[in-house]
């Protein structure tokens, strides 16, 4: 396949489906550009109208294996013809993802519990830390995302996600996240020696009552805007945790199941987290997340304290199992890894002639591009992001709306079987989109 557009954009059939979802849905989820997917396969996505795209998003980093991958599809049909639901009863799909997840972690980690979102997974983390540990006070970090139900936005660390929601639970300490290309602490990486991580001990002093428990965090920050760890922060960070007697947790529901270009992206520090949360990836589609843990934290919990109604349901593991066989047989880490490397490269030489890209950061196959009114001020340009996710629309490239702290962080995230001409194919394609933006600015 090819991208190909065939009609003035967005077409008659996605402005009707548009207008509808106005009328009918409420405006709360983010504002994407009028792409209206019909269906996808690999990494191609059809809209309504006909026009094929080339996917820079699976969905929202899910569909790993690419669209609608026949093995995957297959898996499902099988399934979908023999049970569906069973509640908390075992069933062999589950048992043997469970499995496979204790398999593919580090060696420490040896229960797996089946859940059905991301948001279920990070809470489920924080409710069993809590359970084990006699503190209960959870640090995390400014910018930090893992989900927006009422634990998870206490224990999120934006504004934006939970504004207005009133009281949110108690026991969270906040802790600035290293994001280097704007230091909360107003320092420079070459000569700061980590003092984010020296912080936490005013952090501790000011805000904990003595109850510390775990701290959580991304391994890097998604919605943040793709915000990377400087080198020598998480082996800091994890011997801290360690002194003080702190669980830590990791919310890899983005960034696993290959998207870093290891399977699991603690492996990029030799991190040996208690707890970590699971999602996206691991269905590639089909709504399933997981914790796994070390036994003696998992195993505090007794029969009907925690389980869920779709958690583990034989369809969902099911379509686990496919997508893990996939991701193994077709190598799809190294892929990732590989063309990632590509990727950045190309994104890197845009960025020394781009007036307005101000930075550049990724691991793997998920890639953050900064975008400022000028490299000097770094002023973030929210409206100049927007309008280079429409230009590459327009051109046949599907993005996520901006993320970011300030809106300003263009996310790419294709599918982790995407070949290497296409995706540099979506790099130029982004090039001419940051040029023809930059222009009509003035810039
Ligand atoms: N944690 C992280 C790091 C995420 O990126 C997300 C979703 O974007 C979540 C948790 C929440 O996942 P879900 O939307 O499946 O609840």
């Amino acid at each position: 396949m090819a991208p190909q557009i065939k009609t003035e954009l967005p077409g008659p059939q996605s402005k009707r489906f548009v207008e509808l979802s106005r009328r009918y849905e409420p405006h709360s989820m983010s504002d994407q550009v009028p792409l209206v997917w019909e269906r996808a396969e690999d990494v191609w996505i059809t809209d309504v109208d006909g026009n094929v795209f080339l996917d820079f998003s699976s969905g929202v980093l899910v569909t790993n294996v690419g669209h609608c991958h026949p093995r995957y599809v297959e898996a499902i049909r099988e399934q979908a013809g023999k049970l569906f639901n069973c509640y908390d009863f075992v069933n062999p799909n589950r048992v043997l993802l469970a499995e496979k997840l204790v398999q593919l972690t580090p060696p420490h980690l040896n229960k797996a519990f089946l859940l059905t979102t991301g948001c279920e997974a990070t809470e489920s983390c924080v409710k069993m830390a809590r359970r084990f540990h006699e503190g209960y006070e959870i640090l995390t970090f400014g910018g930090a995302f893992h989900g927006r139900l009422y634990g998870a936005m206490a224990f999120g660390g934006n504004v934006g996600v939970k504004r207005g929601f009133g009281p949110l639970m108690p026991g969270v300490l906040m802790a600035p996240f290293p994001y280097c290309y704007r230091c909360p602490l107003g320092q420079k990486l070459e000569t700061c020696d980590l003092a984010c991580i020296d912080y936490l001990d005013y952090v501790v002093k000011t805000q904990s009552t003595g109850a510390l428990c775990a701290v959580i965090t991304e391994p890097y920050q998604g919605g943040a805007g793709s915000i990377i760890p400087p080198p020598g922060w998480f082996e800091r960070l994890d011997e801290w945790r360690r002194e003080r007697g702190m669980l830590l947790i990791v919310d890899e529901v983005q960034s696993s199941f290959g998207r870093t270009g290891k399977w699991f992206a603690i492996e990029h520090w030799g991190l040996e987290p208690d707890l970590i949360a699971l999602g996206k990836g691991l269905g590639s589609g089909v709504p399933c997340s997981a914790v796994v843990g070390r036994a003696e934290i998992m195993d505090v919990l007794k029969p009907g304290e925690m389980s869920s109604t779709n958690g583990g349901n034989p369809l969902s593991c099911a379509a686990g199992l496919a997508a893990l066989e996939i991701i193994d047989r077709e190598g799809l880490v190294e892929n990732a890894r590989v063309v990632g490397e590509a990727m950045l490269a190309g994104f890197r030489e845009i960025e020394q002639r781009s007036p307005i890209l101000g930075d550049v950061r990724g691991m793997g196959l998920a890639i953050g591009l900064e975008i400022v009114e000028d490299k000097a001020s770094k002023t973030p340009a929210p409206e100049l992001t927007k309008a280079v996710i429409w230009e590459c629309y327009q051109r046949g490239l599907c993005l996520i709306a901006p993320i970011g702290f300030y809106g300003n962080v263009i996310r790419v995230a294709p599918p982790l079987t995407i070949e290497r001409n296409w995706a540099e194919w979506g790099v130029g394609i982004i090039g001419e989109a940051l040029e023809a933006v930059a222009r009509q600015a003035g810039k």
